[in-house]
C-alpha cells in the first residue's frame, strides 16, 4: 500500500460489525479472569492491556499507522514531541554516555539536550551538518551512543544528508535517530537513506490543527543491537526489572520499541491521552492531501517574497537556488520540503516587527506547521532574551521571520503580505 492509503487505512482495521473509527478507549486498566493470566502479562509472556501507562490500545493502533507510514517494525507515542526526544535517547544512553549530534536542531531538543541531559551525565557534541564525513567522525568517543538529526531543522529550514550522517552512525557501530517532524513521512521517509530511528512531534503536521500535543518514536528495526552485546547492554543484556529478560533476545526486530514501553514508559510514564491520539489520527487520515498543498503554497509564496524589493532575504529549501535544494531532490518526494521558511525584511528587526503587526490574515502564534498561516519573530518571542550581536553566534538574524504556510488560498496569503509590505 503506498502511503497515501496508509494515511487512511493504516493502523486500525475493523472487522465485522467494529466502529470504522479507531474506538477511544478511555480506561486506564483492563480486567482478566484468572491470577496467571494477568501475572504473564507483567513477566511479558503474553502480550495484552493491563495498565494505560505502559499501552493503551487506541494510542496502539495509531503508533501502527504511523510505523507503517516510515516504513518500521514499530512504534511508540508519547505525551509530546520531547517526550519522544527524550526516550529516544533514554532508550540508548545512561550516564557516562555521549551522543554526536548536528547542530542544527530545534531550539527545545538543543536544550534538551545541551542542559537537561548533561545535567543528567550524558554528553553532546554537536557538529555542522555540513561538515565532511571527516570530520564528523572526529566527534565520536568511545562512549558514543548514538546519533541525532533533523530532517529540515526548525527554525533554520537547513535540510540534513541522512545518508552521510547515517554513514558516519554505522561506521562506528551506533544508530542514526531522526526528527522527521517537517516534512512527515509523506515528502520524505529517513529509514529509505539508512536512518535506523525516527521521532516526530505529531503535534505539528500530523496532527495538523492544532488540536493535541504528541510525539511519536519509530523503529525501522534494521539496526542489529546484538552486534554490539556491550554497547547496548540495555537492549541485548538480561533486564534485572525485568525477571531477567533480554529484549532482544525475546523480541528481536521490536527491542527496542518494547524497551521504550516496558521500561521507560513504565518508570518516566509520558503517555498520551487515548483521546489526544484519536484527535491525531483523525489529523493522519487527511495528512497526504494536506502537507503536499502546505508545500506546494509555501513555495509559490517563496517565489514571490524572493521577488519583493522590500524583502532582505528568503531562506527556503524549496526555491531552486536554496543551498538546501540539492538534498531536498535527493531525499524528498516533490520539489518542496514542507511549509515553514524564513525570511527578513529590510531594515532589519523594527521593520521584520513592523511588518509582523500589519498582517491580518497571517497570525502570530507560537507555533508551525498547521492549516492556520502564523508567524513568529524569534528575536523578539522565542529568542528575546538574546541581544543582537548573540542572536547572530545563534544563527538568527535579527530580522528573521518564521513563517509557516498554511491551508489557505495562497493568493490570499499572497494579498495580506502584500498590504502588510505596503505599510512599511
Ligand atoms: C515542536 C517540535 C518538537 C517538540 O515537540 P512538542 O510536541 O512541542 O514537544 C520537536 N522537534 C521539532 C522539529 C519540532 O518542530
Amino acid at each position: 500500500m503506498t502511503v497515501d492509503t496508509l494515511c487512511v487505512q493504516g493502523g486500525w482495521q475493523p472487522k465485522k460489525g467494529e466502529p470504522r473509527q479507531v474506538p477511544v478507549y478511555a480506561s486506564t486498566t483492563f480486567r482478566y479472569e484468572t491470577s496467571e493470566q494477568m501475572a504473564d502479562l507483567f513477566d511479558l509472556k503474553a502480550s495484552g492491556y493491563f495498565y494505560t501507562r505502559l499501552a493503551n490500545p487506541t494510542n496502539d493502533q495509531v503508533a501502527k499507522k504511523i510505523a507503517a507510514l516510515e516504513g518500521g517494525v514499530a512504534a511508540i507515542l508519547t505525551s509530546s514531541g520531547q517526550a519522544a526526544s527524550t526516550f529516544a535517547v533514554l532508550n540508548l544512553c545512561q550516564a557516562g554516555d555521549h551522543v554526536v549530534s548536528s547542530a542544527q536542531i530545534y531550539g527545545g531538543t538543543f536544550n534538551l539536550f545541551a542542559v537537561s541531559l548533561k545535567k543528567l551525565g550524558i554528553d553532546f557534541t554537536f557538529v555542522d551538518p555540513n561538515a565532511s564525513p571527516k570530520e564528523i567522525a572526529k566527534a565520536f568517543r568511545p562512549n558514543t551512543k548514538c546519533v541525532f538529526g533533523e530532517t529540515v531543522a526548525n527554525p533554520s529550514g537547513m535540510v540534513l544528508d541522512i545518508a552521510k550522517f547515517a554513514k558516519a552512525a554505522h561506521a562506528f557501530g551506533v544508530p542514526l535517530i531522526v526528527d522527521n517532524t517537517f516534512p512527515t513521512p509523506v515528502l520524505c521517509r529517513p529509514f529509505e537513506f539508512g536512518a535506523d530511528i525516527v521521532t516526530h512531534a505529531t503535534t505539528k503536521y500530523m496532527d495538523g490543527h492544532s488540536s493535541q500535543v504528541g510525539g511519536c518514536i519509530v523503529d525501522s528495526g534494521n539496526f542489529d543491537w546484538s552486534k554490539y552485546p556491550e554497547r547496548f547492554a540495555g537492549l541485548v543484556a538480561p533486564d534485572e526489572s525485568y525477571h531477567g529478560l533480554s529484549y532482544v533476545k525475546a523480541f528481536g526486530k521490536q527491542a527496542y520499541i518494547v524497551k521504550a514501553t516496558a521500561h521507560l514508559m513504565r518508570d518516566f510514564g509520558s503517555i498520551p491521552s487515548p483521546f489526544n491520539a484519536f484527535l491525531l489520527n483523525l489529523g493522519l487520515e487527511s495528512l497526504h492531501v494536506r502537507i503536499r498543498r502546505h508545500a506546494e503554497s509555501a513555495l509559490t509564496i517563496a517565489k514571490w517574497l524572493k521577488k519583493q524589493p522590500k524583502v532582505a532575504w528568503v531562506n527556503f529549501a524549496g526555491l531552486p537556488g536554496d543551498p538546501g535544494h540539492r538534498l531536498v531532490k535527493k531525499q524528498f518526494k516533490g520539489p518542496s520540503p514542507c511549509g515553514v521558511m524564513t525570511f527578513g525584511i529590510k531594515g532589519g528587526r523594527a521593520k521584520s516587527i513592523k511588518f509582523m503587526d500589519a498582517l491580518k490574515v497571517i497570525g502570530i502564534v507560537t507555533h508551525v506547521a498547521d492549516a492556520w498561516s502564523c508567524v513568529l519573530h524569534p528575536a523578539s518571542h522565542t529568542h528575546r532574551q538574546l541581544t543582537d550581536a548573540q542572536l547572530k553566534a545563534a544563527g538568527i538574524p535579527p530580522d528573521l521571520i518564521r513563517f509557516s504556510v498554511g491551508l489557505e488560498d495562497p493568493q490570499d496569503l499572497i494579498a495580506d503580505l502584500k498590504q502588510a509590505l505596503a505599510k512599511i
